[in-house]
């Protein structure tokens, strides 16, 4: 199977409500195009060394979306053009995020990074520092950033109860927080391992590499 084959056949298994994140970070300019030429445009990177030089050579209409663990001396470098960061895991990083984008004029789309795993690698809030944050931000904390939802990983495990079981919990506190907060409309959860469980638990944006790109 080609990469723009496994687009478009992994396309159709999704439901309208969710968007597809191909994970592209390892992968080769050639590799991103073939996806884009199948008429992928949400792109998903980790590391921000990566994702500028792919930002330069690439498309301009390439929506990209860093997802991975963000060290705050390098927000400035993709404030100018980053569609949606996922991994907003400390209140410092948030109030970065927002300095620079007002630095470029724009409000930058981020979701809280909340830590549902039973591993101890694994960054992101506690429900309860998330549910905090958003009360901050209502309050006009952060004006550069509009928060609209959450990332979680799951456990990498092959008990698909242990996986539901962590993307319900994170299903269930998504629901809640947006009876106060209806911007919230973002759940971001599912790989190449879980996203079909993560989709029957309510995410609305899955992040897939390895079954669209191959093994890394
Ligand atoms: C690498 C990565 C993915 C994609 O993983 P696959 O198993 O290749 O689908 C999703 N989310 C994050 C945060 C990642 O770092």
């Amino acid at each position: 199977m080609s990469i723009a084959n496994n687009i478009i056949a992994f396309r159709k298994k999704l439901p309208e409500t969710v968007t597809l994140i191909a994970v592209s970070k390892t992968k080769p300019n050639e590799a991103i195009l073939e996806a884009y030429n199948a008429g992928q445009r949400d792109f998903g990177e980790n590391r921000v060394q990566e994702l500028i030089p792919k930002h330069d050579a690439l498309p301009k209409d390439i929506r990209w979306h860093l997802i991975g663990h963000l060290q705050t001396n390098k927000v400035k470098f993709v404030a100018g053009f980053v569609h949606m960061i996922h991994s907003i895991d400390s209140e410092k990083l948030l109030e970065e995020v927002s300095k620079q984008a007002l630095k470029h004029n724009r409000v930058i789309t981020v979701l809280l990074q909340i830590f549902i795993a039973q591993e101890e690698t694994k960054f992101g809030f506690s429900f309860e520092e998330a549910a905090d944050i958003l009360s901050k931000c209502s309050a006009g904390n952060f004006p550069g950033v509009s928060i609209t939802g959450f990332m979680g990983m799951a456990t990498n495990t092959d008990s698909k109860e242990q996986v539901q079981k962590e993307f319900r919990g994170l299903s269930n506190f998504f629901r809640q927080q947006r009876m106060n907060h209806p911007n919230l409309v973002t759940l971001s959860m599912g790989m190449s391992s879980d996203w079909d469980t993560a989709i029957a638990e309510g995410s609305t944006m899955i992040r897939v590499g390895s079954s669209l790109f191959g093994t890394r």
